[in-house]
């Protein structure tokens, strides 16, 4: 090895580069109940990274009961790792189980079921741009982004006691 090998970088970062963002415990599923914001019946999420000045967000969705979730259209990738229980579309054959990944390509419309029997689902998704939520025939009905997720979060945090500004611990 060099001599200068552990040396830590002398220089610089660049003017405007954002800090870097640390979450210890991030997959420990069970802690704190007050980060996990609710976004429907049974169903909460849990921001890691919401970053607006990229449009995307990165979250834990938690969902305790069986059954349809949601149908939508992504304008974006999505990545999906499933770290409990299981799920799948309506639209595919294929089931996202415990340790599975997945990947949503841009500009496809699925329906998420939770199957029968799954007392818990929780999957860290990367989402990208926005998703619409759509009718069968893919009419708008609704629709969720990084702005969507950040504005949930501060009502949550703030009802919560944690504050309304906790949520900015997770923004870049
Ligand atoms: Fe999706």
């Amino acid at each position: 090895m060099s001599e200068d090998a552990l040396v830590p970088f002398r220089g610089s970062q660049p003017p405007g580069m954002v800090s870097d963002l640390v979450i210890p415990g991030a997959l420990d599923l069970d802690g704190d109940e007050r980060l996990w914001v609710p976004q429907a019946p049974d169903v909460a999420f849990r921001p890691l990274l919401l970053t607006p000045s990229q449009g995307y967000f990165v979250n834990l969705l938690r969902v305790r009961r069986s059954g349809v979730l949601s149908r939508h259209r992504h304008a974006g990738p999505v990545h999906a790792f499933t770290l409990r229980g299981r799920w799948h579309y309506l639209e595919h054959d294929w089931e996202a189980t415990e340790g599975s990944y997945a990947f949503e390509p841009p500009g496809e419309t699925h329906t998420l079921v939770v199957p029968d029997g799954v007392a818990e689902m929780v999957t860290l998704f990367h989402v990208t741009g926005t998703y619409v939520y759509v009718d069968p025939d893919g009419a708008a009905t609704g629709y969720e982004d990084v702005f969507t997720k950040i504005e949930n979060a501060r009502r949550h945090y703030a009802a919560v006691g944690l504050g309304a500004e906790r949520v900015e611990e997770f923004m870049r």
